[in-house]
């Protein structure tokens, strides 16, 4: 049988698709009624009935040269051929060296030193070991305490589920870890609904639930405050203006660390190289993956300032190797794809991309506010937010139907209950855009 063979028949055979276990997916209904992708290039998918499907998603926010890019495929073919695997504990091969070298230039302020991972997740709980880890070689071990938002989603990992905050992620697993809090998140429809671009002034004062946080538990036992810049999973939510810069300085006031989730801003989705550089807000700590290699082999990386590198080299003796890493920490082949990646990257201006492409998103994605049910829009850079109001008595059900209709007519949108999440590869052009948005617009009208 050949591979297209194969294909065709997991397509058309129920029976070849029940023992995959699918991650975050209603598994019996998805089996039942099957979306397959098998091929991809640009900003287009091939579904296994042959129809082309434009990516509104950049396959789950990390393909962002587009798909089949030949650079990346043959910097990995070569990687693996030449050598590929090399264990990186207390030995190593130079490429996670020449990429670290290549993101550190990139990176905001002085986030100089680069720990990888393999994806998000990792990335998470890496920067939370970090964290408290930091403060024990200062001595300051009292601080253990994480402090995550609302509606936050840094993973799955068992830190990462415990700072994450949408409440659907955590029911099935009990308490996760103890001594975490979560600060308010900063979704306000009432004040915001259909604002351009960031929320106006207002809302920035939420960041002092910190300082409540800080008056209940005392500073001298919080390590780290973990936020997305914006969040994504959750359906868009965007800080309002003022916020971030906020929370820096309560951090800084009372020695807390403060992790950018760049998971999903990182890498050009704002239109700047990463969302601290948007904001103008540097974080002690920044969590990274998806765009790093373009999505197309798992890797992540964790990238820290000075002081906490230093901290860790020039701490007590059991601190001089941090106690944590992964077998694939810097795997060549992902390196490799991650060095191609960024190759294009800067030949395409595809970091700063997204802030020309902006405007042409926001124009037409505010050209939906008119539609039935729809109660607000939101968008920054390459991402946009539609909530639709929820049909009655099922939540979420017109966000799937409204995904489910996009397919049919050719797009791939994310859902999130009610929410469409729309974040483009950074290759899109505007025409392009306006297909997505007019396919989104009959598909809301469609279920209306
Ligand atoms: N953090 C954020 C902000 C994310 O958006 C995601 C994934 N969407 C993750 C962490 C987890 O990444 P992964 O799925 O690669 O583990």
């Amino acid at each position: 049988m050949s591979p297209s063979d194969r294909h065709q028949s997991i397509a058309q055979d129920r029976q070849q698709r029940e023992a995959f276990w699918m991650p975050f997916t209603a598994n019996r209904q998805f089996k039942d009624d099957p979306r397959l992708l098998v091929a991809a290039e640009g900003v287009h998918y091939t579904t296994a009935d042959g129809r082309q499907i434009l990516d509104g998603q950049a396959g789950l926010w990390c393909v962002n040269a587009g798909h089949g890019r030949r650079r990346i495929v043959e910097a990995v073919q070569r990687q693996l051929s030449e050598l590929d695997f090399a264990p990186t504990f207390n030995m190593g091969h130079p490429l996670p060296f020449e990429l670290a070298n290549r993101l550190v230039e990139i990176t905001p302020g002085d986030l100089n030193y680069a720990f990888f991972t393999n994806s998000g997740s990792e990335s998470v709980d890496t920067a939370l070991k970090i964290a408290i880890g930091y403060h024990r070689a200062r001595g300051e071990g009292s601080r253990q305490r994480l402090i995550g938002r609302e509606k936050g989603y840094h993973g799955v990992n068992f830190g990462g589920a415990s700072v994450g905050g949408i409440v659907g992620n955590r029911k099935q697993f009990g308490t996760l870890l103890p001594g975490v809090d979560h600060l308010p998140h900063t979704l306000n429809i009432t004040a915001n609904a259909f604002t351009r671009g960031l929320p106006a002034e207002g809302g920035a004062e939420l960041a002092e639930a910190l300082e409540r946080l800080v008056g209940l538990h005392d500073a001298s036992t919080i390590a780290a405050v973990i936020v997305e810049p914006v969040a994504g999973s959750a359906g868009v939510v965007l800080p309002p203006k003022g916020y971030l810069k906020r929370l820096r300085e309560i951090c800084d006031r009372h020695g807390i660390l403060l992790i950018f989730d760049e998971v999903i801003t990182g890498f050009g989705r704002l239109g700047t190289p990463f969302a601290a550089d948007y904001f103008d807000v540097l974080p002690d700590i920044m969590t990274t993956a998806k765009g790093l290699t373009n999505g197309n082999i798992p890797m992540g990386a964790v990238f820290v300032r000075p002081h906490i590198y230093e901290a860790f080299m020039q701490g007590p003796e059991q601190f001089i190797e941090l106690a944590h890493g992964y077998t694939y920490s810097g795997h060549p082949v992902a390196a490799a794809a991650a060095l191609a990646t960024l190759d294009i990257y800067a030949e395409e201006g595809l970091l700063t991309r997204g802030a020309a492409l902006a405007p042409h998103l926001e124009e037409a994605v505010h050209g939906l506010r008119d539609l039935p049910n729809v109660i607000d829009v939101r968008n920054i850079g390459l991402v946009a937010g539609i909530e639709l109001a929820p049909r009655p008595g099922e939540p979420g059900k017109r966000g799937f139907e409204i995904h489910r209709r996009c397919f049919e007519q050719g797009a791939l949108v994310r859902y999130t209950g009610d929410i469409i999440a729309l974040s483009p590869p950074l290759i899109i052009n505007p025409t392009q855009i306006g297909e997505l948005i007019d396919i989104v617009a009959e598909a809301i009208r469609e279920t209306a």
